[in-house]
């Protein structure tokens, strides 16, 4: 949740809509900005056998929502009202989108898988038995935020390393982390095991 923040274009390719979400340090911006995720497994997309399917997978969405957007760097937005009943939305409500450089209506179901629709219809409407006015008709949904975690991990063993020797994969590109605190943690745990490693290894030199 991003009080008093705005959603950002993240987008790295060319032909690609991806959206993420920041606060500045006042946070006093008038909307609150919220990220649904769904949980995607390699099963989902075939990662089982081909490593790289899930960036693949991540691009497919990232192109629709550059298609639906306008294909103009624009983002493909939903009033949530109208994303439950799949339909293009037509004027919006009392929440604007904060999307730059634009937002363009278009029907969100045609830039994500179905059961990833059907997931984020079920749980915004759950959230909104808990947080007041979450799940409002009027709530807009700026698609597509497809980078929330590494579709991909660099497998290491149990001294961190991969099978590179003297390469310790870590944090969130390496597929260890999904958030800033979550990439510091894991970056602390290399560092760790790097000192614990090198400390050893001048023990038995000595
Ligand atoms: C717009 C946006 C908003 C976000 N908001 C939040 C948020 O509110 N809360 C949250 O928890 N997370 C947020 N995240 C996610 C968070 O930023 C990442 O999870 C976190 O930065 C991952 O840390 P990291 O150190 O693993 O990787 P990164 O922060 O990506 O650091 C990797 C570094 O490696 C450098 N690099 C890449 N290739 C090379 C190379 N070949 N040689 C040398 N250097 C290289 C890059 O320049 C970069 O500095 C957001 C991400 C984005 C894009």
């Amino acid at each position: 949740m991003c009080p008093g923040g705005v959603v950002t274009a993240s987008a790295s390719e060319k032909g690609g809509v991806v959206t993420n979400g920041m606060s500045f340090h006042e946070r006093d911006l008038e909307n609150a900005n919220s990220a649904v995720v769904v949980s995607i497994n390699p099963e989902d997309f075939g990662g089982e056998e081909n490593p790289l399917a899930g960036i693949e997978f991540q691009r497919e969405f990232e192109r629709k929502a550059f298609e639906l957007g306008g294909s103009n760097y624009h983002a493909p937005v939903q009033l949530f009202k109208d994303f439950k009943e799949k339909r293009v939305s037509t004027a919006f409500g009392d929440i604007y989108p904060t999307y730059r450089p634009g937002a363009t209506f278009a029907n969100l179901w045609e830039c994500l898988p179905a059961y990833v629709c059907e997931s984020l219809s079920e749980g915004i409407t759950a959230f909104g038995k808990w947080l007041d006015n979450y799940d409002r008709g009027d709530a807009v949904l700026t698609g597509v935020e497809t980078r929330t975690s590494s579709p991909l991990r660099i497998t290491r063993d149990d001294d961190l390393q991969s099978n590179v020797r003297g390469i310790y994969p870590c944090g969130e590109g390496s597929g260890y982390a999904g958030g800033i605190m979550s990439a510091a943690i894991d970056g602390l745990k290399v560092a760790e095991q790097i000192i614990k490693t090198y400390k050893t290894m001048d023990k038995t030199d000595k």
